[in-house]
């Protein structure tokens, strides 16, 4: 059965809102938008529903663990991010394992009736994450900082990513400090051998710069306590050069947090066309700053947006990702720029843009709607600072 959705507003694209506009939905594939009045006529055999506000894309959320979405992150009483990590260790450790598929599925559901349609999800766990569904590029996230185990836990990996079980899949890199130059460069390798994003937490603290630096620090401390026996070859190079050096670093690599980086660092993201995905709530909680998006968008660095998990952020809710997001570098973002970096331009990085990131003919209608009785120049404004808690997801 067909289905008109008949908006006041719609935002197709960053770009591009249209007024009392018609989508015609089939099967949950979107297979015609324009003028209502245009649609209505060559739109036979369809049922129509109104709203009486804005209809724009699902958000498209650039990071998350969603096998986290059992903690809340006020359960950790961390000093820094080290002790925030072995709280956290622990507390999955001690998990009872038959809740959680049900807790973090109830917690995507929440998020994807919120109005979030995809998710780049980074865990550990194969089988709970595999069963997340298909809305969702998997990034199955590997860590080994000795390069005497890289073959060990790539030849583990590898033929469970093989399976394609739910979803898009691929091999994630914890961290530079968490993951050694042998098995960083096979993951990469094996990724771009099947043209797949690799995802990597990088320059998220002053911690992880110290340790690639110096070899010192708290870091230190944590690989004392949970690897033993490891070694790391110190070479006095930020993080960002310290991977680029391993050749990490490309135009299908999604740099996640880039908190502490400096203007050299910025030039080589730039140079290498890698995509920066920001959690700012995430990154106050844990490293008590916010990366440098007027650097990274004046250089031309795509920017995109993500949550997090609830282990160190209030919730994976997209749209009070971008609220918060806005509101801390409104002074030089417009409100669209705000809402492509969680759409089209995510879309685009992930090659995920045939069904996702805009409204149009042959994408998934995978749609938010949201009252709003505000004039059409108002409507990005009003997303970015106002939508968020009152965004559904539109059922059809
Ligand atoms: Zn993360």
């Amino acid at each position: 059965m067909r289905a008109i959705l008949r908006g006041r507003l719609v935002i197709e694209t960053p770009r591009r809102i249209s007024v009392d506009t018609g989508i015609v939905v089939d099967n949950g594939i979107i297979v015609d938008v324009g003028k209502y009045d245009e649609i209505a006529a060559r739109t036979t055999d369809a049922s129509v529903q109104d709203f009486d506000g804005i209809i724009c894309p699902g958000l498209i959320n650039a990071h998350t663990h969603l096998e986290l979405s059992v903690f809340r992150k006020e359960q950790f009483q961390h000093k820094d991010f080290v002790d925030w990590v072995m709280q956290l260790v622990a507390a999955r450790t001690s998990m009872l394992s038959d809740d959680l598929h049900i807790e973090c599925s109830n917690a995507k559901r929440d998020a994807e009736e919120r109005g979030t349609a995809f998710f780049v999800n980074v865990g550990n766990d194969y089988e709970l994450n595999s069963s997340f569904g298909k809305n969702q590029l998997f990034q199955f996230e590997q860590i080994g900082i000795n390069d005497s185990n890289a073959d060990r836990i790539f030849s583990r990996a590898e033929p469970l990513v093989n399976q394609k079980k739910g979803g898009e899949t691929a091999l994630a890199i914890h961290a530079p400090y968490s993951v050694s130059p042998e098995l960083m460069r096979k993951i990469k390798a094996y990724n771009n051998g099947r043209n797949s994003i690799t995802s990597i937490h990088l320059a998220e603290t002053s911690d992880e710069v110290e340790f690639i630096r110096t070899g010192k620090g708290r870091v230190l401390d944590l690989l004392n306590r949970r690897v033993g026996d490891w070694k790391f070859d110190v070479q006095g190079l930020s993080p960002v050069k310290y991977v680029d050096s391993l050749g990490i670093l490309d135009e299908k690599t999604l740099c996640v947090h880039c908190v502490f980086v400096d203007d050299d660092d910025i030039k080589i993201l730039r140079d290498r066309e890698s995509a920066v995905a920001i959690c700012v709530r995430s990154n106050r909680e844990l490293s008590g700053k916010v990366p440098p998006v007027k650097k990274f968008v004046e250089s031309g660095i795509k920017v995109l947006l993500g949550t997090d998990s609830k282990a160190s952020s209030p919730d994976i809710d997209m749209f009070e990702e971008v609220a918060t997001f806005y509101k801390e570098f409104h002074g030089f973002l417009d409100p669209a720029r705000v809402f492509g970096m969680a759409t089209s331009d995510a879309a685009d990085f992930l090659s995920i843009d045939n069904s996702q990131g805009a409204i149009a003919p042959g994408k998934r209608a995978s749609l938010v709607y949201v009252p709003f009785n505000g004039k059409v120049e108002d409507a990005f404004e009003f997303l970015a600072t106002e939508a968020h808690g009152k965004t559904k997801a539109v059922d059809c």
